[in-house]
């Protein structure tokens, strides 16, 4: 048996897998597959409505938002954030939390004149920890505030939606349909599809209709322009059409399954067993203070990183795939997205357990 720990690319649900595997031939009695029809086909235009209906249903998206499937990945988003809703002398505000919001300040900088970090992650007695957001320094005239709930290589999160009087715009690439949240709460969600949703080159944006209007930077590119993708149904140009077919097929997975309440259970179960690992070993440790603890990604270090390399050697020859840490980072870390089975991460643990065991 193969467990997959990718950060991303990740796993995907094995039946999604099984039944585009079998469609691939013959998607929907076309003789041909989903990936050679026109977007633009009557069959292809009814699949991408339930896929959006499907994920208004997972989610609870209320009527006044917007669902846009774009190209460009998590990345993409980074320019089309700034570009679609802040003027060039705008101020914005962005929580600095890890690797993947710092990315989004450094493209942010080249559309927007001043980026203000409102706090950064901090190394406190309980371990690196986000401040509160009562400690954060916010403008009062921001365009918005953005933050990534999930940082998929520090494996460091942010459980609790920040109250402030600003449209908050979330980096969810790493958390998304993963557990129930308030959407109401976000101006805009966007998350690349490459680890909840489905494959790389697909992103997924909620955005809420009165953004929609504000003024976009005259040279956004038109592919990135969120008002026109709304109004085109994303279809501006062609989509990526096998992504978003798969993307819809795990919608529907997800509700067979039973939605987010049963995947913030799944979710939580699977890292519960992990940290505790962790945590119980002195063989092994995780530095993040427990309130802003990632249920995706954890990462952990060998008390002893001479043994890394045996570690993931023998991890590997037990089917433990993809342990490695972040090039940024080293140790190790194991990402846990809604496909990884509660087999996966059990077979994580007795493994870590043996090996600590065996080197004592
Ligand atoms: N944001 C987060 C939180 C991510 O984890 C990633 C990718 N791992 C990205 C953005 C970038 O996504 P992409 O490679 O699709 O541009």
């Amino acid at each position: 048996m193969i467990f997959n720990f990718s950060a991303g690319p990740a796993m995907l649900p094995a039946p999604v897998l099984k039944k585009a595997q079998h469609e691939l031939l013959n998607w929907q009695g076309l003789g041909f597959s989903v990936m050679e029809i026109s977007h633009r086909d009557p069959i292809y235009v009814k699949m991408t409505e339930e896929a959006e209906q499907d994920l208004r249903d997972l989610m609870q998206i209320p009527d006044n938002y917007s669902v846009l499937f774009m190209h460009g990945g998590g990345r993409g988003q980074f320019s089309a954030v700034p570009l679609n809703i802040a003027t060039p002398d705008a101020t914005v505000d962005y929580l600095n939390s890890g690797i993947w919001s710092g990315y989004g300040i450094r493209e942010a900088k080249k559309y927007v004149q001043v980026v203000n970090e409102v706090a950064c992650v901090e190394t406190r007695a309980e371990g690196k920890t986000i401040p509160p957001v009562s400690e954060w320094s916010l403008s009062p005239n921001a365009s918005y505030l953005h933050y990534c709930p999930n940082e998929t290589v520090d494996g460091i999160a942010l459980h609790e939606v920040p109250d402030v009087s600003v449209p908050v715009v979330a980096d969810m690439s790493s958390s998304i349909l993963s557990e129930p949240i308030d959407v109401s709460r976000f101006g805009i969600i966007y998350a690349g599809a490459q680890k909840n949703i489905g494959p790389s080159g697909l992103s997924v944006v909620i955005i809420r209709n009165d953004l929609l209007e504000r003024t976009a930077q005259q040279h956004v590119c038109t592919v990135m322009n969120y008002k026109i993708q709304a109004a085109e149904k994303s279809m501006y140009n062609t989509p990526n059409t096998f992504a978003w077919y798969l993307a819809a097929e795990v919608f529907k997975w997800l509700k067979a399954e039973g939605g987010l309440d049963a995947m913030a259970v799944h979710n939580k179960r699977k890292s519960d067993l992990l940290y505790e690992c962790v945590d119980n070993s002195s063989f092994y440790h995780n530095t993040i203070a427990p309130q802003n603890r990632s249920r995706m990604n954890i990462p952990f270090q060998l008390t002893n990183p001479e043994l890394d390399a045996e570690f993931l050697r023998r991890a590997e020859r037990e089917g433990l795939m993809s342990l490695k840490g972040h090039r940024f980072v080293g140790g190790m870390r194991a990402s846990m997205y809604n496909a990884m089975p509660y087999a996966g991460a059990q077979a994580l643990v007795d493994f870590m357990t043996r090996f600590a065991n065996e080197h004592k």
